[in-house]
């Protein structure tokens, strides 16, 4: 399984260089690079260097097109409050909470992707989207789980499970053991932290 995964990131790693770059690129060379991805070490390596991580990444049809190793996306905290609206910035990057029923995905019903709001990685699926009654919008699992981080929070008295973003570490919120099946998970997540974008 490991070696199949590998050789898929390394294949959607093949068709992301520039068009010029591909002009320079045979069939025959991507196909031998694919080859080579067969050998072990390669992408674990690279996964493994200070400031890159792995993320799956998703078409504009929602389909998974495969894993990629990418650079971790750092900013300072002047860029970040220049990017984000203030209340994404608040939420984001000094771990708030909107208030709610104020979310803008809370009533989100179409088909779509979640995505983050600092870095446009996808987190969550319409697919996994339940109507939890908390005034946030809230899923049963995430895109995918490379594409997020959980982390113990113990801010405000309590011991909570802070879900973060794997590529740009932005706060998106919190997952609770008081979900729905099929897994059990409540993803109490901010409208203020994604982007929704409508199936193509
Ligand atoms: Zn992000």
């Amino acid at each position: 399984m490991r070696d199949l995964s590998e050789n898929t990131e390394r294949v959607v790693r093949c068709e992301r260089p520039s068009r010029r770059a591909f002009l320079f690129t045979s069939a025959g060379a991507c196909g031998a690079l694919a080859l080579w991805s067969l050998r072990p070490s390669s992408t674990a390596s690279a996964a493994n260097l200070p400031g890159m991580v792995t993320i799956v990444e998703f078409g504009a049809n929602g389909k998974k097109t495969g894993k990629v190793v990418v650079a971790k996306v750092v900013k300072s905290d002047a860029e970040w409050r220049q990017l984000l609206s203030p209340l994404s910035y608040e939420v984001t990057r000094q771990a708030g909470t909107e208030r709610a029923y104020t979310g803008d995905s809370l009533n989100v019903h179409d088909r779509g992707l979640f995505r983050c709001i600092c870095c446009d990685t996808a987190v969550f699926s319409s697919d996994t989207k339940f109507d939890s009654g908390t005034g946030w919008p809230s899923f049963w699992q995430p895109i995918a789980r490379e594409n997020v981080v959980e982390t113990t929070d113990r801010s405000l008295g309590m011991e909570r499970t802070a879900v973060s973003c794997r590529q740009c570490d932005a706060h998106l919120g919190h997952v609770f053991t008081d979900g729905p099946p099929p897994t059990g998970l409540r993803y109490c997540m901010n409208s203020a932290a994604m982007h929704f974008v409508k199936l193509a």
